[in-house]
């Protein structure tokens, strides 16, 4: 069933899987924000309007500033506390994150808001126990919310699971595995995603500003937790998720499944609209694939959404299309300019915008040269 030369090669999550994992990290603040009613004349409402102008204008930076300095002249406002909170956990850092939401939910126990982005941030921290506590607290105000209650499911499965999981930890990442079965692969699993670390962070110039959890898991189990095709050898939803039974720490196809994956989290990092070829070809170029001798060519704006529907042969095309659309934008126009095309593709109101602003050439001009190379 599995394309042979593709066993390892993964689609990332489509984002509807889980709507909060799909949260983008450095684009513009949550519309959602409320810091609470702006009364004209007062400090917090001052404060208020200009946090909610920075909103309007997707002004990170100042946004970040502004609730900072309102969260600092109001300590015990649960609002402010819990938008600040709710602002790391979209950027990713979900322990200071946790941190001001902790402070919201104590000051105003039992508010929505509060209790889904801490049920995200407890997931993302791989405290399965607090996030579906969390998530129940939620669900007992708001019972009938659809994403929350599929996250629930998403939860408790994955804690049934990870439930004889140990931790260990490097510098960049934390890594969970049942120490029964894994236990001489989390070592030399670690070195290998520091290995890919280097190499890729060398290459693209682009690093995950906060560590990343990985889970090994029995291929059972990780058909099980990812729901993903038979295809598919890896994945990554916001957490890397490799299936690793049997495997020698030695398999040349254990670092290609490593660097795939990890490239993945830097693009989900700083590019979480990134299209699916050139994130894929991406990683599959950094496990150092060769291109097919067959030529593949197809119009790349169809392959921009998830793969995740394909069937193996469609996959395996997708995939080798990916990797030459890749190759060619690399050998053509350098991987400084994919570097600044992916750190724009956030700020952008489209990937094309994004492409054209950072390219010497447009989208189109580029498909059709790749087209006639
Ligand atoms: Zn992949």
């Amino acid at each position: 069933m599995s394309p042979p030369s593709l066993v390892d090669a993964d689609p990332p999550a489509p984002p509807q899987r889980n709507g909060l994992e799909a949260l983008p990290r450095e684009s513009p603040p949550p519309p959602s924000l409320s810091v609470g009613d702006p009364s004209p004349g007062s400090e917090y409402g001052a404060l208020a309007v200009k946090i909610k102008a920075y909103v309007e204008a997707g002004d990170t930076v100042r946004f970040m500033s502004a609730l900072k300095e309102l969260r600092d002249r109001f300590p015990e406002n649960a609002a402010a506390n819990r938008e600040l909170g709710r602002a790391y956990v979209q950027k990713g850092e979900n322990t200071i994150g946790l941190y001001y939401l902790e402070q919201a939910l104590a000051v105003e126990p039992g508010d929505p808001a509060t209790l889904q982005a801490l049920s995200l941030a407890y997931y993302r921290t791989e405290d399965l126990e607090r996030a579906r506590q969390t998530i129940r607290q939620f669900l007992a105000v708001v019972p009938d919310d659809r994403s929350m209650k599929d996250f629930l499911e998403r939860v408790e499965r994955e804690h049934r699971i990870q439930s004889s999981f140990i931790t260990e930890r490097s510098d960049h990442f934390d890594l969970f595995y049942d120490s029964s079965e894994f236990r001489q692969l989390g070592r030399p699993i670690l070195r290998l995603l520091e290995e890919a670390y280097r190499k890729v962070g060398a290459d693209l110039g682009v690093y995950p500003d906060q560590p990343v959890s990985v889970l090994l898991y029995s291929n059972r189990s990780f058909r099980e937790v990812t729901a993903s095709p038979d295809w598919t050898g890896g994945i990554f939803d916001g957490k890397i998720r490799l299936p690793v039974r049997d495997m020698d720490p030695d398999d040349p196809r254990l670092t290609a499944l490593i660097t795939h994956e990890f490239v993945h989290a830097v693009v989900h990092g700083v590019a979480v609209r990134c299209p699916t070829w050139l994130n894929e070809g991406l990683a599959m170029y950094f496990e150092g694939r060769s291109l097919p001798s067959i030529r593949v060519r197809a119009d790349l704006r169809q392959f921009e959404g998830s793969f995740m529907s394909l069937n193996p042969d469609q996959a395996r095309a997708a995939y080798l299309l990916s990797l030459s659309a890749v190759s060619y934008l690399i050998r053509e126009f350098g991987m400084y300019r994919v570097r600044e095309i992916l750190l724009h593709i956030n700020q952008a109101p489209s990937f094309q915008e994004a492409f054209d602003h950072e390219m010497p050439l447009g989208y189109d001009d580029f498909i059709r040269r790749w087209h006639n190379a």
